[in-house]
């Protein structure tokens, strides 16, 4: 099923037309009430009647996180206070908070977008939707509430905690639907095994999964321990939240509502704007937020766009799943590493489990990187020449995948702590 076939199956022309008029509005709209904004403009010496096609999006100037974070709390917002009824922050993984607003009618999109996104993944009225994401500033609670609510499911508010009162919920209310971070649902997941519930009993069918990276072979362990299918939905608070973008049941790269949020990918060295097919730094310009709109916002996260048809029928641009983002990016002895290319590795090694961090540090002008993982508790006999043999394997794929050579260090099992939210993969211990 589509939610909003009318925007989501549209033809590319109808499509270029509404982002358009709403760009169009969105220039003004900025330039008029947010001072920010009408500077930035000025630098850049363009005015709103400079968009007069849909490429001149390229004219105006791009924002970023020092914006919003130099508007703290409420400088970029667009609209009397009055207006505002409710705000949201970052969840801080970098950086200093990022706070914003949104009006009723921000609020009423934001669930409609997310009711496309969870429909995509399949969901319907007929399910029972388990929230185990934080209600509170994170926007990744109240917004698959919201948009789950809209479609109709059965919600429980589970919020995060409390592991094994989780599990129980969900083998007593029947629970058909997960949302979660990846690290936590992996997390309840050896709950379960932990409590001797055995996941193929369970009614569970659909992951919803979002607010960090996961590679495709991360999501097939989650998939083969649950017994599920996983889905992957992106979003981030400074563009509203969840609801940007969700994948269908083709699962190749996630459907961007396009109408909404005006995605470009660019190189972030040079800022220049890059094609179809072409990794880079995704962009994104609000085209409907009222009390937050946000121009040529720069991410940092990693990804593509891609414009071939998809199978669902949505004609919607889709991004490639994330590979990371810049932020996580190391440069080791002049390499560029990316915390998804380790994770692929550990994920199809036999032995080790999913629960790995990377440990940084420097001597002299040489950095150093140990890759830290845990043996999994199946395989783990603590023989001496089989570990020493892993050690070596994983050094080897280690050493193909990245071009540089990495530590290993195996940890015994469960020794590396838990999150009910977003993984810390990286520990950067190099004087910066
Ligand atoms: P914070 O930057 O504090 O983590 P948010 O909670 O707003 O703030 O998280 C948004 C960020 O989370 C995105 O910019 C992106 O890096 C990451 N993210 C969200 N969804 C996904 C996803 N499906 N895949 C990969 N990364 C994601
Ligand atoms: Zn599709």
């Amino acid at each position: 099923m589509v939610w909003e076939p009318h925007y989501e199956c549209m033809s590319r022309e109808d499509m270029q037309a509404i982002q358009l008029d709403r760009l169009q509005t969105v220039v003004h709209n900025v330039y008029e009430k947010v001072p920010f904004y009408r500077k930035l403009f000025v630098e850049q010496g363009v005015k709103p009647q400079d968009i007069k096609r849909l490429e001149d999006v390229q004219k105006l100037p791009f924002s970023g996180k020092e914006a919003i974070t130099e508007n703290y709390p409420f400088g970029l917002f667009a609209m009397p206070m009055k207006q505002i009824v409710r705000v949201h922050a970052s969840s801080g993984t970098t950086g200093r908070q990022k706070v914003v607003g949104y009006s009723k009618r921000d609020i009423r999109t934001w669930s409609n977008l997310v009711a496309r996104v969870v429909t995509m993944a399949g969901v319907t009225d007929e399910d029972i939707a388990q929230i185990c994401f934080g209600y509170g500033l994170f926007t990744g609670g109240f917004g698959l509430h919201y948009g789950l609510e809209k479609v109709g499911a059965t919600i429980i508010p589970a919020s995060t905690g409390n592991t094994e009162r989780q599990i129980t919920m969900m083998q007593d209310f029947g629970t058909t639907v997960l949302v979660a971070t990846p690290s936590y649902a992996l997390y309840m997941v050896e709950a379960a095994e932990d409590m001797g519930v055995d996941t193929s009993k369970l009614n569970l069918r659909v992951g919803l999964f979002g607010a960090e990276p996961c590679t495709e072979n991360m999501k097939k362990e989650i998939e083969r321990r649950w017994y599920m299918r996983a889905t992957d939905n992106y979003g981030l608070t400074e563009i509203g939240g969840p609801g940007v973008a969700g994948e269908c049941e083709c699962a190749d790269g996630l459907h961007i509502n396009e109408d909404h949020f005006y995605p470009e990918v660019i190189n972030p060295d040079t800022g220049e704007v890059l094609g179809y097919g072409e990794q880079g730094e995704l962009v994104f310009t609000s085209l409907t937020r009222e009390a937050f709109p946000i121009v040529r916002y720069r991410t940092r996260d990693i990804s593509m766009l891609i414009n071939e048809p998809c199978a669902c029928g949505r004609t919607t641009v889709r991004m490639k799943k994330i590979t990371g983002r810049a932020d996580d990016m190391l440069i080791i002895r002049g390499v560029n590493v990316y915390p998804s290319q380790i994770e692929s590795v550990i994920m199809e090694t036999e032995g080790v489990a999913p629960h790995y961090q990377l440990i940084v540090t420097s001597k002299g002008y040489l950095d150093d990187l140990e890759v830290q993982v845990e043996l999994s508790g199946d395989h783990f006999t603590g023989k001496f020449k089989e570990l020493e043999e892993l050690e070596k394997t994983l050094k080897q794929k280690l050493q193909r995948v990245l071009s540089i050579s990495a530590k290993v260090k195996l940890l015994e099992p469960r020794s590396i702590e838990r999150t009910m939210g977003k993984a810390k993969r990286v520990i950067d211990l190099r004087n910066k």
